[in-house]
């Protein structure tokens, strides 16, 4: 069973400063980015594959550029490790109030290959079931100035789905078949707003040839038998070609039935990868439901053919669904939700499941702050990270807050000499802003601490400065002081807020860094931030301190750092922790297991593995072909051959590069069951496995090997998906 999380842009600076609240370089392309598997390492990434949409790659056009270049694997852009697998697909949900799938089979064919992926995706629409199956598109770029979707009339939009959307400039050569009349049009033919106020028969009528519309009865319906046409034509496509990437067919349906019926159709393709689309987003008994039944379609297929097919779950990790993923048969599924749960609302730092904290926010001044304002919040914000490190370390609060003050102190104190002594430096002499915040924040002495303190607006003035003054063409040095005076207007009566009655509460009690001392900033602080309604979760996440009792890489280098909302790099930093803590709690349920037996010479005289384990490991295979959650494969010196894999070309048998392959291989494993009946591997393979942190099971008898497998997940021998009957929701 894998879990995958869909690529949208996730990663961070790996140097961050959190000290100073700054990027590496304030230079994008000269930080060294880190994705998730950058900052977990082979055996603690807490992933085992990644889903790349095609829509999200276009979103920006440089990416899609560089990533179709590149591939997937290659810097400059994912840079993704050759051990974790990828998903490509099209982004359904990008384009799902379009009439057609903006690309074409053989397109997408090729931008797989591109991408270097593992599994390319077939095309499917959204079947989007609810509401009106009669919808209407109308393409926005044909709409008239001052005309807008909320300008069409009740009265239609009540009778039809209305579906507005930008078109595409041009359409794939496969819609000119389904609609001729917006295939091919040039230039732009505006509706005209007079049509919208007849009634709908008319309206449709008038629109029938237009070239920014289209109408259909039942959308469902066509949308259903695009995405089955899809599955044929690029399977014929696929088998007649030659490509590196393994083909995944996308399903979708509305409801358990329509679910069953187009695994079926699509088993008769002959596809051995289904992906289920479409359930993102709906409630998680449906989704049970319509897994369930494709589960029992694809059990019956199994058992009928002695094959094995691999089923993915887009858009969908439920923990209280793991017992029907796994027992239902299906291997793989993607979320991104609780990365995304870190940075959406409340409950964003998670243990697991149940226990949920809210990372207290600390602001960063709004851009639309004056300039006092700003630095005021800049000032508070910078008062409370120091006091949280402090609580965190068990030292003394006001201590940590007087010597902050101090700092910032001197950083305002210097400035003004300084730029008297620099202000004409060849380093800033630049037309852009950018480097010369750069060099500001490199060559002062508190550069540094400028923004964090006293607000990327006051950096930015005096970058502006900066830039207007040379030394030929000198601005008055007042302009400087009138702009650093409107910090000290801040700042010069300021102290460190509540610090006398924490150090008094210090002295009281002779214990440092206290929740009770903390509190009295807190409080205040929500008060200036109006995040007094977070005070509770705030109070249980400090009374829990959960980040001590993580031990992902993150939390153990950056500690309270992870529980502080604020900014990209501890926002989502937090999300990769999360992630890691679902996965913990994913093994758990659905442990990762693999079946492994020794490849033979008939596996290079065949042209695939599952052909090999049909032939020569036919006792083996049809014990197991049809086991739940569990990964399958022949292994050899060259490494694990996955079931569905092609063979591989030359292979060798020899003992310790099995034992080197198999050692790598299970450290990502929980348990490994072996083949006895053709293999006995030596006790110091065994160890070597064992010391990677995975069981090892050595059976002869198949029938055994199938029953030991079972017992280990916790399901009955005849672990088939409970019958939907008992669901009571629907006949089956
Ligand atoms: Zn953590």
């Amino acid at each position: 069973m894998r879990f995958y999380v869909p690529e949208w842009d996730d990663y961070v600076d790996a140097e961050y400063d959190f000290i100073h609240d700054e990027h590496s370089s304030l230079d994008p392309s000269e930080r060294t980015l880190a994705y998730i598997w950058d900052i977990f390492d082979h055996e603690t990434t807490p992933i085992d594959g990644v889903l790349i949409s095609r829509e999200q790659v276009e979103d920006t056009p440089s990416k899609f550029a560089r990533i179709t270049e590149h591939g997937v694997y290659e810097a400059p852009v994912l840079d993704i490790p050759d051990w974790l697998p990828t998903i490509s697909d099209c982004g359904a949900w990008g384009y799902k109030s379009l009439p057609f799938p903006p690309y074409g089979n053989e397109g997408m064919l090729e931008f797989y290959e591109k991408l270097d992926v593992t599994v390319g995706v077939t095309i499917d629409h959204l079947v989007l079931g609810s509401g009106h199956t009669a919808r209407l598109y109308l393409d926005e770029r044909a709409f008239p100035d001052d005309f807008s979707k909320s300008d069409i009339p009740e009265e239609i939009s009540e009778q039809v789905d209305v579906m507005v959307e930008e078109w595409p400039a041009e359409w794939p050569e496969y819609v000119r078949g389904y609609a001729p009349s917006i295939y091919g049009s040039d230039g732009i033919e505006t509706f005209d707003p007079d049509i919208f106020q007849q009634s709908l028969s008319t309206l449709l009528s008038d629109l029938e040839a237009h070239p920014h519309a289209i109408y259909r009865d039942d959308d469902m319906a066509f949308r259903y038998d695009l995405t089955l046409s899809n599955a044929r034509e690029m399977k014929d496509l696929y088998d007649a070609g030659d490509y590196s990437f393994r083909l995944m067919v996308a399903i979708q349906g509305w409801d358990a039935r329509s679910y069953a019926d187009a695994t079926e159709r699509v088993l008769e393709l002959g596809y051995q990868y289904l992906g289920v689309g479409g359930v993102a987003g709906s409630p998680e008994s449906a989704v049970k439901d319509y897994v369930r039944a494709i589960g029992n379609s694809i059990k019956d297929f199994e058992r009928a053919t002695t094959t094995r097919i691999d089923t993915h779950v887009f858009g969908f990790a439920k923990t209280g669904a793991f017992d029907t993923i796994g027992k239902s048969g299906m291997t793989s599924f993607d979320s991104a939700s609780m990365l995304r749960a870190a940075w959406t609302g409340g409950d964003n730092y998670h243990l697991d499941s149940d226990q949920r904290y809210d990372a207290i926010r600390v602001r960063y001044p709004s851009n639309r702050d004056t300039l006092q304002k700003a630095v005021e919040t800049a000032l508070r914000s910078q008062e409370m990270l120091y006091a949280l490190r402090a609580f965190d370390a068990d030292e003394s609060i006001s201590a940590a807050l007087t010597e902050w003050h101090r700092s910032a102190s001197a950083t305002v104190d210097d400035l003004e000499p300084y730029l008297r002594d620099h202000r004409h430096d060849n380093r800033y002499d630049c037309s852009t802003l950018r480097p010369i915040k750069q060099a500001l924040r490199d060559d002062y002495r508190y550069g540094h601490k400028i923004r964090a303190n006293f607000s990327g607006k006051f950096r930015g003035q005096l970058a502006k400065l900066l830039r207007k003054d040379g030394p030929d063409d000198p601005i008055p040095f007042a302009e400087y002081r009138q702009l650093i005076g409107n910090v000290r207007a801040v700042f010069d009566d300021w102290t460190p807020t509540k610090a006398r009655e924490i150090e008094q509460r210090e002295k009281r009690s002779g214990q440092y860094g206290t929740l009770d001392q903390l509190w009295v900033l807190i409080s205040d602080y929500t008060a200036y931030t109006e995040d007094e309604g977070h005070r509770d979760a705030y109070e249980e996440l400090l009374r829990r301190e959960p980040w001590n009792d993580c031990d992902c890489p993150i939390c153990d280098e950056h500690g309270i750092e992870v529980a502080i909302f604020r900014g990209n790099n501890r926002n989502r930093r937090r999300g990769f922790h999360n992630t890691r803590r679902f996965y913990d709690e994913f093994e758990r349920a659905l442990p990762s297991i693999a079946i492994l037996t020794r490849g033979g010479t008939g596996l290079s005289t065949t042209d695939s593995v599952e052909r090999f384990l049909h032939e020569d490991r036919a006792g083996f295979w049809s014990e197991v072909h049809d086991l739940p959650v569990a990964e399958i494969g022949a292994v050899t010196a060259n490494g694990v051959h996955e079931w569905w894999d092609s063979s591989p070309g030359t292979i060798s048998f020899e003992p310790l590069s099995i034992q080197e392959t198999l050692e790598t291989f299970s450290r990502r494993y929980q348990e490994l069951f072996i083949d006895g009946s053709n293999w006995r591997p030596d006790d110091e393979l065994i160890a070597t496995v064992r010391a990677a942190g995975c069981d090892v099971t050595v059976i002869e008898e198949p029938k055994e090997l199938r029953t030991a497998v079972l017992g280990r997940l916790g399901y009955e021998p005849d672990f088939v998906p409970e019958p939907l009957l008992q669901s009571g929701l629907m006949e089956y």
